[in-house]
């Protein structure tokens, strides 16, 4: 799939639609969820146009990679999510009903989580 500029993350990215900013460096942002499933609801972003895992894995640099990486796991911790615990997710496609073309990280934390979430 191409990559859809005016995707809503990318708008965001963009500074165009506000956000719920938990964190922000150079290869990544994190903000709330606008309608979140756990009381902790954060989404990752990389900052490159990347529409999927995929995508990002075969075009990111090294850097990114590792920058966005290492961003999802600094948002778990300052969370303070690593105890009790916390779940991340990716949706990749229309099977995994993937709503906004641009990768996120879900992180989900808050509450006993279950077996799955979303
Ligand atoms: P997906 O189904 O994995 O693509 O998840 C997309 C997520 O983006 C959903 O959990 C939405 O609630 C969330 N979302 C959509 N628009 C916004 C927004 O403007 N701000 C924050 N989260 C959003």
């Amino acid at each position: 799939m191409a990559y859809d500029p005016n995707n809503i993350f990318a708008r965001i990215l963009r500074g165009e639609i506000p956000n719920k900013t938990v964190y922000e460096d150079e290869h990544a942002l994190a903000f709330h969820d606008i309608n979140p499933q756990t009381p902790t609801h954060v989404l990752v972003i990389p900052k490159g146009a990347y529409v999927s895992f995929a995508d990002f894995s075969a075009k990111a640099s090294d850097a990114e990679i590792v920058g966005f990486v290492r961003a999802v796991g600094k948002v778990a911790r300052d969370l303070g999510a690593e105890e009790p615990g916390y779940r991340i997710l990716a949706n990749n496609g229309a099977d995994a009903r993937q709503e906004v073309p641009h990768l996120h990280v879900h992180v989900f934390a808050g509450t006993d989580l279950g077996r799955m979430i979303k």
